[in-house]
């Protein structure tokens, strides 16, 4: 049995997340391959490593010396080192790399990637791990994607899986030997790639929530953490506004069938939420919502026209218009002698009245309208599809709340109902959803 662990920014932001983190450790053995962050922020005020790294490098790109900010960084992590008695000689290393930075002969990414770096090596000495370099296995193609095979490989021959582990995030190595770093937040996908490379039998994802939320804490008092989903879920969370893991993350786990566990490490008492292919039996089968999530600010343009049912090439002929503009068109609801196509306002409106005069042209409608300010909200659920009445039982309750439904949209694999309100109901027709179907 082997864990891969990733401890993002804020778990690794001060000496005393450091020990959490042990205790983490201490507490799985199995927990075998630790992969880190740059400290984050210790506070709603602090800064994060990473920005201050990249604040660093504009400086000194601009002929501004950036002494200062350099030392805020330094300092951090030898405030943690000191604080935990870790014997390891950062010094000689900040001084070489404060000359190289004054002599302008570190690239952006380079400088931003010490962060992790630092992170790896403290903890490593903190834990009596080995450390290893990300720019040892991590390779890149020349296109900038990650030659996995190659990279798997080489993560391969250097682990010792006996001694326990710990690899600096969000960054690897070019062809030519330069390092290159992920978009940002991409320890993440660093953690996939060993947790694949090591064929895993968990990626843990440690963060400082107790998993993914049922709803956004914005809008919806204390949501409760989806215990289970599924990455075809996920994916449908993700899409209509709820703030998950990168599509990139998931990839190289998901590709293998590695199941991945978002964990608080403030709490680690709590499961956190447990993302898989599939799960055999639902932890709780009363439970057949997963998530409600949503995005403001659509546009609905609805066309009816008599005997359209009858007529061949009228969707296609509107949906061209939509392409010539590239609006990329959300969903598509229709009845039967009329349709509506849903998209951002912000990608349709520069072009809206062309687009209105071209579709009265090519369609000829005998109605077309314009709807703006809508809202969609989406009902997440795997267990929906075997369910029948949830649908008649989420619009009863948005009904007796007196909120109004624009639109109304299901995916063919049920997974999810998306219904379109108009803006100024997004908050409550969320809320409404929450305390019906999860409270
Ligand atoms: N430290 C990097 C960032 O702030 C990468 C990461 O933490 O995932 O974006």
């Amino acid at each position: 049995m082997l864990k891969v662990a990733k401890f993002g920014g804020s778990s690794m932001a001060d000496a005393g997340q450091y020990k959490k983190i042990r205790d983490i450790l201490l507490s799985d053995p199995t927990r075998r391959v630790v992969v880190v962050s740059a400290a984050g922020k210790r506070d709603k005020n602090d800064h994060k490593i990473t920005d201050l790294l990249y604040l660093c490098h504009a400086h000194t790109q601009y002929g501004v010396d950036c002494t200062g900010v350099f030392e805020m960084i330094t300092s951090r992590y030898l405030e943690i080192r000191d604080e935990l008695n870790i014997q390891l000689d950062l010094e000689t290393e900040f001084a070489a790399l404060k000359k190289r930075l004054d002599a302008k002969s570190v690239t952006q990414d380079e400088l931003v990637s010490r962060g992790e770096y630092f992170s790896a090596k403290l903890m490593a000495a903190y834990l009596g791990f080995q450390f290893i370099d990300a720019v040892e296995w991590v390779k890149f193609n020349l296109d900038g994607t990650v030659d996995q095979e190659t990279s798997y490989e080489a993560l391969r021959k250097l682990v010792i899986l006996g001694k326990g582990a710990v690899i600096p995030g969000f960054y690897g190595l070019m062809p030519d030997g330069h390092i290159r770093t992920f978009t940002r937040g991409g320890s993440d996908i660093t953690g996939a790639l060993a947790a694949a490379a090591l064929n895993a039998d968990v990626y843990e994802n440690w963060t400082d929530v107790s998993g993914i939320l049922m709803a956004d804490p914005r809008i919806v008092d204390d949501p409760q953490a989806i215990p289970e989903v599924t990455y075809d879920e996920l994916r449908e969370l993700s899409y209509s506004g709820a703030q998950v893991l990168h599509e990139g993350t998931i990839f190289p786990v998901r590709e293998k069938n590695i199941p991945l566990n978002i964990r608080n490490t403030n709490a680690p008492e709590d499961n956190g939420t447990m993302i898989k292919e599939k799960f055999d039996t639902p932890c709780d089968p009363d439970r057949f919502i997963t998530g409600i999530t949503g995005k403001k600010d659509f546009t609905i343009i609805s066309l009816s026209k008599r005997g359209m049912a009858n007529q061949v090439g009228v969707l296609r002929k509107v949906l061209t218009v939509l392409e010539r503009h590239k609006i990329s068109v959300d969903y598509v609801p229709n009845g039967i002698d009329n349709v509506s196509v849903v998209m951002s306002t912000e990608d349709v409106a520069p072009y809206l009245y062309t687009i209105l005069g071209e579709i009265q042209q090519e369609v000829e409608p005998d109605t077309l309208d314009v709807h703006d300010q809508i809202a969609v909200v989406a009902a997440v659920g795997r267990r929906m599809a075997f369910r029948p009445g949830v649908s008649g039982r989420l619009f009863a309750a948005l009904g007796e709340a007196g909120i109004n439904i624009r639109m109304i949209n299901q995916g063919p694999d049920e997974l999810n109902i998306i219904f379109g309100v108009d803006n100024r109901d997004f908050k409550a027709a969320i809320r409404v959803l929450y305390n019906s179907f999860v409270k």
